[in-house]
C-alpha cells in the first residue's frame, strides 16, 4: 500500500491515464511501493520530478512490419521499441516476438529493464521492443523476411550509442542474427555494438546464450550460501520453460548438484523422476524446434501433462520460473510452499503476481525477484558490447568468471538495501531500491533533460 502522498499522487494520475495497461501498472505498483522508504528520506525526488519522469518513457515507437509469406501474401504485424531510460547509458533491451505483445506488455519490461541493467552496475540505461509476430509454425524464410522488414524501420532509432536491442521470448540468435544482417546493409556499417546476442563469428560474446540461466543459479548459489548456508547440492529443482532461460538454468542447476524434474512449453509440462535429460530437450527446442511432449517418447519413465500451471504441483526445494509474466498466481504460490518450496527465484520476468509474492513472503520462502536474479543476461550483453567497442574476444571462462562476479554483487547490493529499509532479506524490496537509488542520483544530476 502507498502511504507516502507524493508517491500515491503519481500512482493515481499514471494508472489513470494507463487504465488499460495492467501489467504495466503492476510492474509500477511493485517499485514504487518497494521505495517509500527512500521517498520519505529524500525530499528532493518530489523536487525534481523524480517519479513522475521516471513512470513515463522518455520515448515510445510503434511501427507497421509489412512482410510476405510463403504463400506470396501480405502479412502486417506491429512493432514497438519503448526507449524506457537513458539516464546511466544507451537504452538497453530486448526484442520479444510473440502474439501476446501489447504496449502494457512492453513498458512493463521496458520499467523493469531499467532498475535490472542498473543492479548490474554497467552503463546501461531501460528499453525494450517487439512484436506481435508468433515465430511458431513460420518457415526460416518467414522469419527472415519479418526480421529484415522489422529492421528497416527500427534502424533509425537505434545505435551502439543510442540503443541497443537483443534477444528475449522468440528472439534467439537466428533472429539476431537476421536483423543484424540488414542493419549492415541498410547503414553500409558494421557496428557490433548496435545489437548483442549476435553469433560467435560476427561479434557475439561467449557465455551470452547461456548468461540468463547460469546467471540464476549463480545467483540462488549465493543467495542460498549467505541466507541459508545451504547449496543446490541434493535439491529437487522445478523449472518452467524449455527455451533459452529454462535451458541453462536446468544444464546449471544440474552441475552444482540439483535435479531438475521438470521442464514446459505453453502447451504443457514433462516430470522426469530421474531428472530431466537436457541433451535431449536441446534436440527438441533447438534443433528440431519441436514442442515438449515429444520428450516422453524417449523418456518412457517421464509423464507429460497439459497445461502450464500444473508443474507448480510438483513437489520440490526449489523452483525457477523461467517462461513468462504472471505464470505463478496464489493459488499455485499457495501449492509450491504446502508442498515445501523454500526458494523461489525468477529467470522470467515478472513470472509472480504480487498475491503470489506475498505468499512467498509470509512464509519466508528465499524470494528473488526477475530483476536481480535474470540479470545475468543483460549482463553479458553489457559485455558483448565492451568486446565489441574493443575489438577482442574474451574467453568463454573470462566472461563466466565476469558474471558469476557480477550476479554475486547483485545479490550482496539487494540484501543490503533490505537491511538498509528495515525489512532485512525481503530480496525484492531491496532490489527495486538499489536500483532505483542509482537511476534517480543520475536523473538529479543531469537536471531536467528529460
Ligand atoms: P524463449 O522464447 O527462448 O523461451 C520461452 C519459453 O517460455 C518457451 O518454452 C515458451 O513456450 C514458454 N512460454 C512463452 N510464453 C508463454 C506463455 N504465455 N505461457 C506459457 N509458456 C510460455 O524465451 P527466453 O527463454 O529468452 O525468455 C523466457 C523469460 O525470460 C521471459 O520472461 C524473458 O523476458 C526472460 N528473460 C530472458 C532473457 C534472455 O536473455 N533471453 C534475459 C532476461 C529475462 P512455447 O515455445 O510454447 O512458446
Amino acid at each position: 500500500m502507498l502511504t507516502n502522498t507524493y508517491l500515491k499522487n503519481v500512482y493515481d494520475g499514471l494508472a489513470a491515464r494507463n487504465a488499460e495497461q495492467p501489467e504495466f501498472l503492476q510492474a509500477v505498483a511493485e517499485v514504487l511501493e518497494s521505495i517509500q522508504p527512500l521517498v520519505d528520506r529524500h525530499p528532493e525526488y518530489e523536487k525534481y520530478g523524480i517519479i513522475e519522469r521516471m513512470v513515463e518513457p522518455e520515448r515510445i515507437i510503434i511501427f507497421r512490419v509489412p512482410w510476405v509469406d510463403d504463400q506470396g501474401k501480405v502479412q502486417v504485424n506491429r512493432g514497438y521499441r519503448v526507449q524506457y531510460n537513458s539516464a546511466i547509458g544507451p537504452y538497453k533491451g530486448g526484442m520479444r516476438f510473440h502474439p501476446s505483445v501489447n504496449l502494457s506488455v512492453i513498458k512493463f519490461l521496458g520499467f523493469e529493464q531499467t532498475f535490472k541493467n542498473s543492479l548490474t552496475t554497467l552503463p546501461m540505461g531501460g528499453g525494450k521492443g517487439g512484436s506481435d509476430f508468433d515465430p511458431k509454425g513460420k518457415s526460416e524464410g518467414e522469419v527472415m523476411r519479418f526480421c529484415q522488414s522489422l529492421m528497416t524501420e527500427l534502424y533509425r532509432h537505434i545505435g551502439q550509442f543510442v540503443d541497443v536491442p537483443a534477444g528475449d521470448i522468440g528472439v534467439g540468435a537466428r533472429e539476431v542474427g537476421f536483423m543484424y544482417g540488414q542493419y549492415k546493409r541498410i547503414t553500409n556499417s558494421f557496428q557490433g555494438g548496435v545489437l548483442t546476442g549476435k553469433g560467435l563469428t560476427f561479434g557475439g560474446s561467449l557465455a551470452r546464450t547461456e548468461a540468463t540461466g547460469y546467471g540464476l543459479c549463480y545467483f540462488v548459489q549465493e543467495a542460498l550460501k549467505c541466507m541459508k548456508n545451504d547449496s543446490f547440492e541434493g535439491k529437487t529443482v522445478v523449472i518452467s520453460g524449455s527455451g533459452n532461460v529454462a535451458t541453462y538454468a536446468c544444464e546449471k542447476a544440474t552441475q552444482l548438484g540439483g535435479k531438475v524434474v521438470t521442464m514446459s512449453d505453453s502447451n504443457g509440462y514433462v516430470y522426469d523422476p530421474n531428472g530431466i535429460d537436457l541433451a535431449a530437450v536441446k534436440e527438441i527446442k533447438e534443433v528440431r524446434r519441436g514442442r515438449i511432449k515429444e520428450y516422453v517418447a524417449t523418456h518412457p519413465e517421464a509423464t507429460y501433462t497439459e497445461g502450464c500451471s500444473g508443474v507448480w504441483t510438483v513437489p520440490c526445494d526449489i523452483a525457477l520460473p523461467c517462461a513468462t509474466q504472471n505464470e505463478i498466481n496464489e493459488e499455485s504460490a499457495k501449492i509450491l510452499v504446502a508442498n515445501g518450496c523454500k526458494v523461489m527465484c525468477e529467470g522470467a520476468n515478472m513470472p509472480t503476481t504480487p498475491e503470489g509474492i506475498a505468499v512467498f513472503l509470509d512464509a519466508g520462502v528465499l524470494y528473488g525477484p526477475s530483476k536481480a536474479c535474470n540479470a545475468g543476461g543483460v549482463s553479458v550483453s553489457g559485455l558483448e558490447m565492451s568486446q565489441n567497442s574493443e575489438r577482442l574476444s574474451w574467453s568463454f571462462e573470462e566472461v563466466d568468471e565476469k558474471l558469476q562476479g557480477i550476479m554475486k554483487n547483485i545479490f550482496h547490493a539487494s540484501y543490503d538495501a533490505s537491511v538498509e529499509a528495515g525489512c532485512e532479506g525481503n530480496l525484492m524490496v531491496g532490489a527495486n531500491c538499489a536500483g532505483f537509488l542509482k537511476v534517480a542520483t543520475a536523473m538529479v544530476a543531469e537536471g531536467v533533460a528529460y
